[in-house]
């Protein structure tokens, strides 16, 4: 697409622009009576105005219903999941039964790796990208631990090449070949959360395979912001939360896949919970853990429920918008405007400022762009914030800005650049 950098352009791709309406179904930030522009989705979505009327909802069945709310009313609590397992699965390109709603993220990553995390003989080790997220460096750290392995020998982190910000597919390809037949896992985040890169999951998954390891990913990033389809590429497993792009509310229920093809595995360890015991049988109360089949069979306590109405009131939404493909396209369009308008702002400014370190192709990333600012970058931000853009902001050197298609407008990130090149040339002294 050919940008400009003025409003009447903006205004036309909004006026053009089929979600437009969207925007309306969420609560923006505001003080003194003005909006932000908010391009923090990949860190907590906004809320959307159904969520105080399904938590409503769920307090009135509460009080009216108490106990016998697990299985009467209109939404008996004992099956809400199911409507969100429908839901969930095309987020992320699966079947109704590959999924469930449980517990929180890295939660979740821990229960995953005590199932496919099989350390044996010689195949113990863990491919990860280097610089993963913290809370999955701790936890990937914990289980090798747990096996009684030594974190510095058995997880193989791989770096971009000197030089360069992001990672070469083959580059990932190559350190899975080159460690063949002692990789027990390969663990990647589907969108590395500092840089933005969308990884090439299909090919990282095959290669995985192909040396005989597990694949899973963590899909925090990734989930309700770029198109995923575990299923057909036979991701193993995969977990993700559900504030970021997905906008349930903060320390949302997290969501786990499972594929198919494990669910008929008796041998899987599983750190087991009476709600992941059969449904039918659940009540019986009795001894020895039989399994619901598929990836209801992960859930251990029972089952949260404010948090899945909150999760639901938010996936309604996505349905409503088709799921996936528009959002695509429109994120495209946001992110590709805001990449352009930041390379006006270097022209302007006459040198580079703004060093974006996310991929340029479309297809190596999603709807975040990370900013380096070469001079006075915390400046910059705090700057932007003040004037009503509210990216955020991560150590050492980060602005993270991502237009969200659900609620972001081609005009959000038109006044984004302006804001942006006022307040560098304001910090940075030039004309
Ligand atoms: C946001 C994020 C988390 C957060 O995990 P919680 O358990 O929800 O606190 C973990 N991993 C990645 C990759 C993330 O982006």
């Amino acid at each position: 697409m050919d940008f400009k950098n003025d409003l009447s352009f903006a205004t036309r791709l909004d006026e053009a622009d089929k979600l437009k309406d969207f925007r309306t179904k969420f609560l923006f930030p505001n003080t003194a009576d003005k909006n932000f522009i908010y391009l923090c989705g990949n860190s907590l979505g906004l809320q959307p105005k159904a969520a105080k009327e399904v938590l409503n909802q769920q307090l009135d069945n509460w009080a009216n219903l108490a106990v016998e709310g697990w299985f009467d009313g209109d939404q008996p609590w004992m099956f809400y999941h199911k409507d969100l397992k429908r839901l969930m699965a095309p987020i992320v390109g699966a079947k109704p039964e590959e999924v469930c709603p449980l517990n929180t993220l890295t939660v979740n990553l821990h229960l995953l790796m005590v199932s496919f995390y099989q350390p044996k003989g010689k195949r113990v080790k863990i491919i990860m990208e280097g610089g993963a997220f913290p809370s999955d460096q701790y936890a990937v750290e914990s289980q090798v631990r747990f096996h009684g392995l030594i974190p510095s020998e058995t997880i193989i982190e791989v770096f971009p090449r000197q030089g360069e910000e992001t990672l070469r597919t083959e580059d990932i390809i190559n350190v899975i070949n080159s460690h063949g037949s002692e990789i027990a896992l390969v663990l990647f985040g589907g969108i590395n959360y500092y840089t933005g890169q969308w990884y090439d999951m299909k090919a990282i998954t095959e290669a995985g395979h192909k040396v005989g390891a597990i694949v899973g990913w963590d899909l925090a990033h990734a989930a309700g912001n770029v198109p995923l389809a575990l299923h057909n590429w036979e991701v193993d497993f995969a977990c993700w939360c559900s504030y970021k792009y997905q906008n349930a509310g903060p320390g949302g229920i997290s969501g786990i896949f499972v594929h198919q093809k494990h669910f008929d595995n008796t041998e899987i360890n599983r750190f087991a919970g009476w709600w992941g015991y059969s449904e039918e049988k659940r009540f019986k109360m009795e001894k020895g853990f039989v399994p619901e089949p598929g990836a209801d069979g992960w859930q251990v306590s029972c089952t949260q429920v404010m948090p899945m109405a909150l999760y639901h009131a938010s996936l309604k939404i996505f349905e409503q918008a088709g799921f996936i493909s528009e959002l695509r396209n429109k994120s495209i369009g946001l992110t590709g405007y805001l990449e352009f308008l930041i390379n006006e702002i270097n022209n302007e400014i006459g040198f580079i400022q703004y060093n974006i370190i996310t991929p340029t192709n479309v297809e190596d990333r999603g709807a975040q762009l990370s900013i380096v600012a070469t001079r006075n970058g915390k400046q910059i931000f705090d700057a932007l914030v003040a004037n009503y853009v509210l990216g955020d902001w991560r150590e050492p050197d980060v602005i993270r800005l991502s237009p969200v298609p659900l609620y972001n407008s081609f005009t959000d990130i038109y006044h984004t650049g302006k804001v942006l090149l006022a307040v560098s040339k304001n910090i940075l002294n030039v004309d």
